[in-house]
């Protein structure tokens, strides 16, 4: 593989030539001392940029967008969206910048804290060093989950001081994704009016996305059902794994199916449909257990901007699209339940009459009992192996579960596949906060290692029992924030 130098990264324009009325040209901020922080070693060979360029003033100045190739052109990018249900027609890039395309095209390298933009509104366009070094290791462990998601490459500490609710060091991430195609990009180019410009953004998500959308008879309804259908199965994996996005307004909902946007999300512990990390989700819209259904929401936003698309009758281009829609809960349904039964040890093909009832017993009682989620599916697969101590322990009610256990191990449970679906290490609330803490004092050595343990989740290794705990009592209620 070519090794990137300064002349030969290559950083597309196609987003900003295709879209010009969605894209403003901006320049990032000129960090005062740049200084790198952490850098996505095998996603930077992956992508063909040699990390020990990146390294380099040469590679930094990339990272912070400040020093590009003579042909980049970096934009600010538009787009409107549902913020916790009520509708801003204005929103885009306030604090980031698409940088462009990489050398292969289908990925996007792109800024967040770059600097104020016509975008910020009353925001100062940064970021603080933890709140993108959190995204950085929550993003790694969900890609090393096999969740899709957007990849964090580095994070470069500014120089500059962040005025948050105390002065804090400010940084700079950088990120790929398979493009920042929101839900609220097609609510923005609705709104403008232009149906060609949003005709030109539905070619363009094809183009990057689902190009076989473009074969058949109607690609923007094909285009409408991949999306329908990527969200049905990312949400699937989140409730599976208990995360908590935390903050699912249309502005963060991608049409690539990647999860975008880690500002309040969290990992669930104690199992409860109602969890709520976010301090300003007051009524717990985004909650745990809401996830399914506000996707399902965000979608019904997309098919509404994209009626114009649909057909010329628009009561036809409703009926299409509500056809559509109407997928969407099969496909959750589908990706859930096999999900479950493979977290259960469960072939496939197990008969529904046989699970269905051990799981409509299965969750109540783990919410009743407030049993840490990722600790329990590792426990039931030594309960498979023959040890029941560990689940038991996790139960208020020990009889009654060892019940439930003797009538799932009739069904003989396969204890190693269960440990390839369920993680022994997720970025446990607690472990992040620490990391995160030291961190922001100049240690980056707790968060090097949280990045280390989560890369691989799945595999049991010695000494690294802390890592698989939950958050000790005293660590309380955890909160997160946006904007941070
Ligand atoms: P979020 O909920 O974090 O996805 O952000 C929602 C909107 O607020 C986006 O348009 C962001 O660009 C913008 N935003 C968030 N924080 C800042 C900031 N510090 N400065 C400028 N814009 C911001
Ligand atoms: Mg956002």
């Amino acid at each position: 593989m070519s090794i990137a130098s300064p002349t030969t990264v290559v950083l597309g324009t196609r987003y900003a030539r295709e879209l010009p009325e969605m894209a403003v040209a901006w320049q990032a901020a000129e960090p005062p001392e740049p200084r790198l922080l952490v850098l996505n070693d095998r996603l930077a060979t992956e992508l063909g940029l040699g990390p020990d360029w990146l390294r380099t003033p040469d590679g930094v100045g990339l990272l912070t967008g400040t020093r590009l190739p003579a042909e980049a052109e970096p934009v600010a990018q538009a787009y409107a969206g549902h913020q916790f249900g009520g509708f801003v027609p204005r929103l885009g890039d306030g604090r980031a910048l698409l940088l462009g395309e990489l050398a292969d095209g289908r990925r996007d390298l792109h800024l967040k804290g770059s600097g104020r933009t016509p975008f910020a509104r009353g925001g100062d366009g940064l970021a603080a060093v933890a709140p993108m070094l959190r995204e950085y290791v929550i993003s790694e462990a969900m890609h090393a989950l096999g969740i899709p998601t957007t990849r964090s490459l580095a994070v470069v500490a500014t120089g500059r001081q962040v005025q948050r609710e105390t002065p804090l060091p400010g940084a700079v991430l950088a990120r790929v994704a398979a493009s920042h195609l929101r839900v609220g990009s097609f609510q923005y180019a609705r709104a403008t009016g232009d149906t060609g410009l949003l005709c030109r953004l539905a070619d363009h998500a094809i183009g990057r996305h689902h190009p076989q959308a473009a074969q058949g008879q109607r690609p923007y309804l094909a285009l409408f059902e991949a999306v329908v259908a990527a969200q049905a199965a990312l949400v699937a994996r989140w409730m599976l794994t208990g995360f908590v996005h935390g903050v699912m307004n249309t502005d963060n909902m991608t049409i690539s199916g990647e999860t975008i946007d880690y500002g309040p999300c969290a990992f669930l512990e104690a199992f409860d449909p109602a969890t709520v990390y976010s301090s300003i989700d007051h009524a717990g819209r985004y909650a745990y257990g809401n996830q399914p259904v506000v996707a399902e929401w965000n979608l019904a936003r997309l098919a509404e901007s994209l009626l114009p698309l649909l057909h010329d009758d628009q009561e036809q281009a409703v009926e299409l699209a509500t056809q559509a829609l109407n997928g969407y809960r099969p496909q959750y349904a589908q990706a859930w339940s096999q999900g479950l039964l493979t977290k259960l040890g469960l072939p496939a093909d197990t008969d529904d009459a046989t699970v269905s009832p051990l799981v409509d017993e299965l969750l109540p009682s783990l919410q009743e009992s407030r049993a840490d989620f990722t600790t329990f599916f590792r426990a039931l697969a030594e309960a498979a192996r023959g040890d029941i101590d560990p689940v038991r322990r996790l139960f208020l009610d020990p009889e009654a579960i060892e019940a439930w256990l003797t009538r799932w191990r009739a069904l003989r449970p396969d204890p190693e596949a269960m440990d390839r679906v369920s993680p022994l290490y997720i970025p446990r609330n607690h472990l992040v906060e620490e990391a995160l803490t030291a961190a922001t004092e100049g240690d980056l050595d707790p968060f090097s290692r949280l990045v280390d343990v989560v890369r691989q989740p799945f595999t049991q290794r010695p000494g690294l029992e802390r890592y698989a705990a939950p958050a000790p009592p005293d660590f309380g209620a955890y909160r997160t924030f946006c904007g941070t």
